[in-house]
């Protein structure tokens, strides 16, 4: 038995599970794949989104240590691209940091089921290569971005936009290595072929752009383009169909982009993500959540433990389009500590994309910078929790936030 178990090693789950260790307590960390890093490696997501205010990050503590060791291993930051990363580096950093930490990480494992009495949870079970095997712990942190181990617990989730239940599309992000960067055209210039190219009927795919990215590597480009809508994150049979969908429309964009765009002529499509990206599937009900209008006033709370300037950035569930409302120039919100604690299971913690917020508010604070923020305000609460032998919702938030002060964090 663990004293902390964190489930998910995705960028909330891995600052969740170092902080927690940091922090003086046991902790085991469960993934369900061989590697940690969940949509910045499997999801093959980059690069990290804005964490600043003009030079003033907004964003600091394990993130930015994650940050110094990819750098390390030259795998952070390029001339074209200054916050794209490696995402080889990201998993030895990953791996390193949590080992140095002391987490006890356990990964091919999938927790699969809850269970709970009263208003906590008494075990887990995961299934893997080992078998069906139950795990029990004092807190239990959930960073699966999909809320599985709240749900299953009857935590009370909501999925997408009020009036229609749809989440944000998914997309499997590719990456075009052989790529003669200096000849690209500018993104007018790709626009208008894709443009051209999709009327033709060469290229099916709903999104209304070329949204791309360089990246760390000399000729590689990052193609954030496919588009699946219509499809819940948490349904395998819409997950195995949208990930049919987006291998198609990625070989589509590939083969367009080498007949079509100049730079392309001897490119060829190196590598999709190991799954499709999941932009937004389950957000949990916690004790507050966050609204369009906390983000588009800036608001801040007096449980405020992780700032963002990020927009809030719709891209059509249905169809065509993406919407960006920005935060007021300059400034920044806060992500209170209550949007992390779920209703009615006392000794469970919440982070990532799945915290509590309207589909609006986790359109904003579902980026990755973030996401490590709000690991590590999880973690440490967690571990001055158990310290404190009381349950994480009792704690006072102006502690929490002076630990998390200490520990280099932005607060
Ligand atoms: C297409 C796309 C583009 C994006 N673009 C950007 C971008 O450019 N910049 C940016 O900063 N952010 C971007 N984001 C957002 C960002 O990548 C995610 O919101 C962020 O990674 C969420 O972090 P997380 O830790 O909450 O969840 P995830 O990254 O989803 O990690 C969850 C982890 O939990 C594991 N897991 C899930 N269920 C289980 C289970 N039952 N048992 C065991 N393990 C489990 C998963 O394998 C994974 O490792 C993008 C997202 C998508 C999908």
């Amino acid at each position: 038995m663990s004293q902390v178990l964190v489930v998910g090693g995705g960028p909330a789950g891995i600052a969740a599970a170092v902080a927690a260790a940091r922090g003086g307590a046991e902790t085991t960390l469960i993934e369900r794949y061989g590697f940690l890093g969940g949509m910045a490696t499997a999801g093959l997501v980059n690069p990290f989104m804005a964490w600043h205010v003009g030079r003033k990050p907004l964003v600091a503590g394990i993130f930015r240590e994650l940050l110094d060791r990819m750098k390390a291993l030259g795998g952070y930051g390029s001339r074209r691209a200054p916050h794209a990363f490696d995402p080889e580096a990201f998993k030895f950093a990953a791996d390193e940091i949590c080992r140095e930490a002391g987490v006890w990480v356990r990964l091919h494992t999938l927790l699969t089921e809850v269970g709970v009495q009263e208003n906590g949870i008494t075990s887990i079970t995961t299934e893997s290569k080992s078998g069906r095997e139950q795990w029990r712990a004092r807190v239990y942190v959930d960073c699966t971005g999909d809320a599985d181990l709240a749900f299953r617990a009857g935590v009370p989730c909501q999925e997408g936009r009020e009036e229609d239940h749809l989440t944000q599309p998914m997309t499997l992000n590719f990456r075009m290595a052989g790529v003669k960067i200096s000849r690209m055209p500018d993104r007018k210039t790709i626009n208008r072929l894709y443009d051209k190219a999709k009327a033709e009927g060469r290229v099916r795919c709903p999104r209304e752009n070329v949204l791309f990215f360089y990246t760390t590597r000399p000729g590689v480009v990052h193609f954030n383009t496919t588009r699946v809508t219509g499809r819940s994150g948490v349904n395998a049979d819409d997950l195995t169909a949208a990930e049919l969908e987006a291998r198609r429309q990625a070989r589509e964009i590939a083969a367009f982009l080498v007949s079509d765009v100049p730079g392309f002529e001897k490119a060829y499509l190196e590598q999709s993500g190991v799954q499709i990206g999941v932009r937004e599937s389950r957000r949990i009900e916690g004790e507050y959540t966050l609204t369009a209008e906390d983000v588009l006033s800036a608001r801040k709370f007096s449980d405020g433990i992780a700032r963002c300037n990020y927009p809030i950035d719709i891209h059509n569930p249905a169809g065509e389009g993406t919407v960006i409302r920005n935060v007021p120039a300059g400034d920044w919100y806060e992500i209170p500590y209550r949007c992390l604690l779920p209703r009615g299971a006392d000794n469970l913690l919440v982070a990532g994309r799945c915290v509590s917020a309207t589909h609006e508010g986790q359109a904003s604070l579902r980026v990755m910078p973030q996401c490590f923020a709000m690991g590590q305000a999880a973690g440490a609460a967690a571990a001055t929790a158990l310290a404190r032998d009381c349950a994480p919702r009792e704690l006072s938030a102006e502690d929490l936030r002076a630990a998390l002060r200490e520990q280099g964090q932005v607060i």
